[in-house]
């Protein structure tokens, strides 16, 4: 696969073009389908009866893609590591029990990722959860964010980012995923929430400081994964440090 795009200001358009310290933080998938979404609204420009829809709804992929390397994957494998197998299991079956922490426990259990909505609905609920509640799993994952992030509580705080950015992925993401075309104004209206301007920043551009701020730059990791042998990501301060895109395991 060709490398994504190494430097944002010669590829991307306004507003796709990221501040370059920002851009070099994200994880090499996400750079692709943001430059992939920048490509498709040019190419827009000149056919405005074309469905807008890709334009809006990569932007919320990569979104995705950074949420799964950076937490999802990472607080699994932790969840998996931190409890005792018994403690494990019951927590697993009281999230399979109520409808709400299904898609929680299915993760955990191995399965597929909640859905971004999912996700941040549960992000949203820590601000009603105290950290230190034992045997709580929301109560594990704001003390597990808080000391991996340092602007994590913005997710759920003042700023609310996970509440307006579950509205916006049901708003602008999941309506153009299924049955609605977008026009030309749709995608900039979208676009507008979602980057903002220089001055004030939209929502993609706080979630994605929240998930970068304070922490170093990833590397390539010098070891292949040992279940698939593509290179995996290094995360320096984070634990585990090494991630493979392609398979689920820690470090592998
Ligand atoms: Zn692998």
């Amino acid at each position: 696969m060709p490398e994504p795009p190494s430097s944002n200001a010669a590829h991307l358009s306004a507003p796709f073009r990221l501040d370059e310290e920002l851009w070099q933080h994200l994880i090499p998938d996400s750079r692709r389908v943001l430059s992939t979404a920048s490509d498709y609204r040019a190419w827009l420009a000149a056919r405005p009866a074309a469905d807008g829809s890709p334009a809006i709804t990569l932007v919320f992929k990569a979104l995705e893609i950074e949420l799964l390397v950076r937490v999802l994957h990472p607080f699994r494998i932790d969840f998996q590591r931190s409890l005792p197998g018994e403690a494990r299991v019951a927590l697993l079956n009281d999230l399979k029990r109520e409808e709400w922490s299904r898609p929680l426990g299915r993760f955990f259990s191995g399965g597929r990722p909640p859905a971004l909505a999912e996700t941040m609905s549960y992000l949203v609920m820590l601000n009603a959860v105290a950290a230190d509640v034992p045997g709580n799993v929301l109560a594990l994952w704001k003390r597990w964010l808080r000391s991996r992030f340092a602007s994590a509580h913005h997710w759920w705080g003042r700023r609310r980012v996970a509440q307006r950015m579950a509205a916006a992925t049901i708003t602008y993401r999941n309506r153009y995923i299924h049955d609605l075309v977008a026009t030309t104004s749709d995608v900039e209206r979208a676009l507008a929430v979602l980057w903002g301007q220089k001055a004030n920043p939209g929502l993609l551009l706080q979630a994605f400081r929240i998930l970068t701020h304070g922490l170093p730059r990833p590397l390539e990791s010098s070891e292949p994964c040992r279940g698939c042998g593509r290179f995996m990501w290094a995360y320096p301060l984070r634990v585990p440090e090494r991630h493979c895109l392609q398979c689920p395991g820690p470090g592998n």
